[in-house]
């Protein structure tokens, strides 16, 4: 591996997002990961940059634009169409060394968190997993702006950039308190940001069209593979699409009593509003729904325009996914149960008394 000193933070300038991409199709986490990585370019004033690999991937580089990228660097080849770790890390990894961005983010998908380790490691970085928010201290950034407008570019790099760190903050002990990480010696900093918690902006076709595609010429042989995709297997059964969904009816452990019957109603209340059904760790752990469904740290983050919690507590771990939903009701037979503290309706009641007249009354209001 070439020589790369990574410590000299004035060497490093740019917010970069990987693109993640399965079998020509964007990773929706990719477009909220832009639409963050443009803010924080912003408050940098730096460029923001996709990299997209795979083969004959061209065609996306209009839609990076469109959520903030002001270049795609793309690598294309046949040897990147599946994803394998050893290609897509040599790969990543060279283009760093050889560019030098000060920011790396990639979403934290199961590919990305393979990915994104390998690369920190054989990079020599820092790397902060699962990453909730993400921030750069603006008044510093401001004031190192400043210093560098009044300057001669040839003195801009000599400027002290150790206040340039990113703010990588993540849930730590089991979601009882926000971490808030920095990586102040190495670069890039890197880290890995869960699906569905940053908002992706407006589709923007001035700037689709503005983009700057810049095509890499790699080094990459079939001896820097150490494994053979024989064939991908897509999964038979539909998973449910808890993320993108703007109604979630959500059952916790509060149906136990007639699991079937709760399952049921929660289904009928989700259909009502043509949205689905998610659960609580507790419902998934008892085997009642699949661990797709469940909502919460270790589960999916939402934000759908309601959400709708049936019988459970709102524990830290389950609010961290749902809290920042437009519009929270739940249904709870406890008043002091947690997830009151966070609902903007709360009813008190035995949801299997409750849950039907609700279904009741919005067939009633549709009629
Ligand atoms: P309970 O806490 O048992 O609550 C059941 C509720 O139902 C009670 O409030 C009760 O009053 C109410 N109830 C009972 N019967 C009725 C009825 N007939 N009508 C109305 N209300 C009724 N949890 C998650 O959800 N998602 C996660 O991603 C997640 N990740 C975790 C990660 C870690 C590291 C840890 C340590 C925990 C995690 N948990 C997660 C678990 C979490 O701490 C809670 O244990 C879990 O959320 C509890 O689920 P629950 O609210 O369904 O069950």
């Amino acid at each position: 591996m070439a020589e790369f000193n990574n410590t000299n933070l004035a060497d490093f300038s740019g917010v970069w997002v990987f693109c993640e991409q399965r079998q020509g199709k964007l990773q929706p986490t990719v477009l909220e990961l832009m639409s963050e990585g443009r803010k924080l370019a912003d408050d940098m004033g730096v460029e923001l940059c996709g990299l997209l690999l795979g083969k004959d991937v061209d065609g996306m580089a209009k839609e990076l634009g469109a959520y903030g990228a002001d270049k795609v660097y793309i690598a294309d080849s046949p040897l990147l169409e599946t994803y394998t770790t050893d290609a897509y890390a040599k790969v990543i990894c060279d283009t760093v060394m050889e560019k030098k961005p000060e920011i790396m983010l990639i979403a934290a998908t199961n590919i990305g968190r393979d990915l994104g380790p390998r690369c920190a490691a054989r990079l020599h970085t820092g790397l902060t997993a699962d990453c909730t928010h993400l921030d750069v201290d603006v008044e510093k950034y401001a004031a190192f702006l400043k210093e560098a407008s009044t300057l001669p570019e040839a003195q801009i790099d000599a400027l002290d950039r150790s206040d340039r760190n990113l703010k990588m903050t993540r849930p730590a002990f089991g979601g009882h308190l926000m971490a808030t990480i920095i990586c102040p010696r190495f670069r890039p900093q890197m880290a890995t940001v869960r699906p569905g918690v940053l908002k992706k902006s407006e589709y923007d076709e001035a700037k689709a069209n503005a983009v700057v595609v810049e095509k890499l010429s790699i080094s990459l042989s079939e001896a820097d593979i150490e494994t053979k995709v024989l064939e991908v297997v897509k999964e038979a059964k539909e998973l449910v699409d808890l993320t993108g969904a703007e109604v979630v009816v959500s059952v916790g452990r509060g149906i136990s009593k007639d699991v079937e019957t709760g399952i049921k109603l929660a289904e009928e209340l989700a259909s009502e509003f043509g949205g689905v059904v998610g659960g609580s760790r507790a419902a998934i752990d008892s085997g009642w729904l699949t661990a797709d469904h469940q909502v919460g740290q270790t589960g999916k983050t939402v934000h759908p325009k309601l959400y709708i919690a049936l019988g459970i507590s709102g524990a830290i771990q389950h609010k961290a996914g749902m809290q920042d939903s437009e519009c929270i009701i739940a249904v709870n037979k406890a008043d002091g149960a947690p997830i009151f503290d966070v609902a903007d309706y709360g009813i008190c009641g035995d949801l299997f008394k409750v849950v039907p007249m609700m279904i009741d009354a919005i067939k009633a209001a549709k009629a």
